[in-house]
């Protein structure tokens, strides 16, 4: 059979369903005892399905004052403003998205009717209400006398369809009974009887979710419900916070339970379990003012949770652990949530803009992914998208000669105003597109037309699904580790050429430093003149000195453009003609000016070090407190490891050191020669 709403009555709250119930049953408290016979071997694990329902604004003035900064997109989808970039919004896709206007007959036989079904075939099923206080979780779960809710719907159904299957002739008798039930601070209380305390939750060895002691009532019809249902909500722990004045701060469970047995042999028993779960508010403690017990309760809630949200998480994953023991809440709903289960949760978000934090942290629970989407928050779009896609190609294309012009004639026709209407700025994707650095507007119009290109059915890369952007993110992280792999292997050769270069020449005796081979970074430089001449030391020395020199003096006049040594395609200079001449220096030179360098890098005070090429105040100073922190540099080239200075400047302090060093020692060589 089918559950027809049309065939129900009209009236929900106060009107009396005759329901069949099993006979032979008695009225009155009974004991949560019943369990099924199931097989310890449980089925796969069911998906949550979840929906979206966006209420309207219900505050006096709110709907013209403010404007929603959630829409919906279909009946699956909604878009929100990023509040961290208003050039993007956020997608969400979910099993149902009810935008303002659903009533609540839309989101029962849409969402939750479909499940009610499979408890008559013993199977477990629950609705849960979730989202911040004053979102709309208690009207969509209770609702009103004029609008009932899920609760009297699904009431009224279930037992509609057991007076329907248990009916005379049939082969099951079916009883309905009802349990209420709040969890407040990680407690289990049983609004039908109010005085019994925390109760405990247990598993039978068939995995069937227990709480001895809860109070169960049979239900016959729904003025049976009502009157046990209505007193016990009075009983809910309500308390009052900055957000709503009677906000509630318990989750509030309702356990409708189905039990089936056979009329003739085997006479076997079967139960069905709904769980219709108003859940407390989702809202974050920092924003509710909450403070001591309020601030306790919500850290409570909060904590369940935060364990319902992994557990959909592990189930919808399909996860090997579902963590239900970590909560109450959980625990209770272990049964009926997941396995062959069927659950639905149906968050509730609110329009306002105080909400919009909640509003994501819902959302974001609900569904546990989203896209981002480059597009602005706009209610409205000056020109469809496409066309203004092209306007902005065409902005960009231009010339800025061009645009100055265009500009010019506007002004002048009139067809454009000095400034744009600050409405405009505001709803025209196209002025914050040209907003945008050039470099980046310029990617998205690429991107754009690759998309055109590849047919992409207009979809303009102002909308570039997640996929497009996690690939172009992709071939970005790519390039940048080409570059740095390529960067290090570059130093790694510099480092190289650095130590073989004086071992080769010292080999070769004198030969020319062949093209492209130079020690610290020197470019390559076409040779004009085999470079094979023997140059005296003294001149050496007189050329390394002026060139230091000359490095000093430009330091002094362009602070921060050190100047090469030589320069790149053209001639050899004098400087790198002294650079290379130099290298014809016996290697014991050099390394006894690298010597000196690394004994002044560890020993030299900052006054000292300020008396090397290269080396300021503050770099004195860096490399004297790296030592302190690090001890003795073990050779020259771990100056780059100095924070502050870089590896370029390493390589330029070496080559200015080592030239003078290598002249002074040549030169005391030659003092003492003479
Ligand atoms: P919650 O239980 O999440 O704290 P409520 O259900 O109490 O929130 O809703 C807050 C207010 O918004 C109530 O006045 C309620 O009547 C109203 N409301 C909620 N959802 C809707 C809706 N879909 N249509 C009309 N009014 C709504
Ligand atoms: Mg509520």
């Amino acid at each position: 059979m089918t559950l027809d709403d049309e065939r129900l009555p009209r009236k929900v709250f106060g009107v009396v369903i005759s329901t069949f119930l099993d006979p032979g049953r008695k009225g009155g408290a009974t004991r949560n005892q019943l369990s099924k016979g199931r097989t310890s071997r449980r089925p796969a694990a069911a998906r949550v399905r979840v929906a979206v329902r966006l209420r309207p604004f219900v505050e006096e003035d709110s709907s013209t004052s403010e404007s929603s900064c959630v829409r919906g997109l279909d009946s699956c989808s909604l878009e929100i403003a990023n509040g961290r970039n208003s050039q993007e919004t956020l997608k969400y896709q979910f099993d149902a998205f009810y935008g303002e206007k659903s009533t609540q007959q839309d989101i029962y036989v849409g969402f939750v009717q479909p499940i009610l079904r499979h408890l008559m075939n013993g199977q477990n099923a629950s609705v849960l209400a979730y989202g911040p206080t004053g979102a709309g979780k208690t009207y969509t779960m209770l609702g009103s006398p004029e609008h009932p809710g899920v609760i009297p719907r699904a009431l009224k159904d279930l037992l509609q369809l057991t007076w329907e299957e248990g009916a005379e002739g049939r082969p099951w008798a079916l009883a309905v009974s009802m349990s209420y039930l709040e969890i407040y601070q990680e407690k289990v209380l049983d609004l039908l009887a109010p005085a019994s305390g925390d109760l405990v939750i247990r598993e039978d060895r068939w995995g069937n979710i227990l709480i001895p002691g809860l109070t169960q009532k049979p239900i016959a019809s729904f003025t049976d419900f009502e009157q046990h249902f209505l007193p016990a909500s009075r009983n809910r722990t309500v308390g009052a916070t900055r957000l709503n004045q009677r906000s509630s701060r318990s989750h509030a469970v309702l356990l409708v339970k189905v039990e089936q047995r056979e009329r003739t042999a085997p006479f076997r028993q079967r139960e069905g379990k709904l769980y219709l779960i108003d859940l407390a508010g989702s809202e974050d403690n920092r924003r509710t003012g909450n403070q001591g017990l309020r601030l306790k309760e919500s850290g409570a809630i909060n904590a369940s949770l935060f364990v319902l949200g992994k557990v959909v998480d592990a189930l919808n994953q399909g996860l090997p652990r579902v963590p239900y023991r970590d909560s109450k809440l959980t625990r209770l709903l272990q049964d009926s949530l997941g396995g062959s289960a069927h659950s639905v949760l149906i968050a509730n978000i609110a329009p306002e803009r105080r909400f919009y934090l909640d509003t994501v942290t819902s959302l974001n629970f609900a569904s546990r992914s989203k896209e981002v989407i480059n597009r602005p928050f706009t209610h409205k779009s000056l020109q469809p998208s496409g066309e203004r896609v092209k306007l902005a190609q065409k902005e960009l294309m231009d010339p800025p000669e061009t645009k100055r012009a265009r500009r010019q004639e506007e002004l002048e026709d009139g067809t454009s105003s000095p400034e744009p209407p600050p409405s405009c700025s505001k709803l025209s994707p196209l002025k914050q597109l040209n907003t945008l650095e050039p470099a980046v507007q310029e990617r998205l119009l690429n991107l754009d037309r690759i998309l055109d290109s590849r047919g992409s059915q207009g979809a303009s890369i102002l909308s570039t699904p997640r996929r497009e952007r996690t690939a172009l993110e992709k071939a970005l992280k790519e390039k940048d580790s080409e570059i740095q792999r390529l960067k290090e292997k570059y130093k790694e050769l510099e480092a190289n050429r650095l130590n073989q270069k004086p071992k080769e020449l010292e080999e070769e005796n004198g030969s020319p430093a062949p093209q492209g081979s130079l020690p610290m970074g020197t470019q390559t430089v076409p040779m004009t003149k085999p470079l094979n001449r023997v140059v005296p030391f003294r001149q050496i020395q007189e050329q390394a000195t002026s060139q230091s020199k000359t490095n000093v003096l430009q330091k002094d006049s362009q602070k921060r453009k050190p100047q090469p040594l030589c320069g790149q395609q053209e001639e050899p200079t004098e400087g790198l003609r002294t650079t290379l001449a130099l290298l014809q220096v016996p290697p014991d030179l050099l390394a006894e000016s690298r010597k000196k360098i690394l004994g002044l890098l560890n020993a030299g005070s900052a006054k000292e070090l300020r008396k090397l090429q290269r080396i300021g105040e503050k770099k004195a100073q860096l490399i004297v407190g790296w030592r302190e922190l690090h001890g003795p540099f073990a050779e020259v080239e771990d100056l780059g490891r100095v924070e502050g200075i870089s590896e370029k400047q390493v390589a330029t302090f070496l080559k200015a050191n080592i030239l003078s060093f290598a002249a002074e020692c040549f030169s005391a060589l030659s003092r003492k020669d003479a």
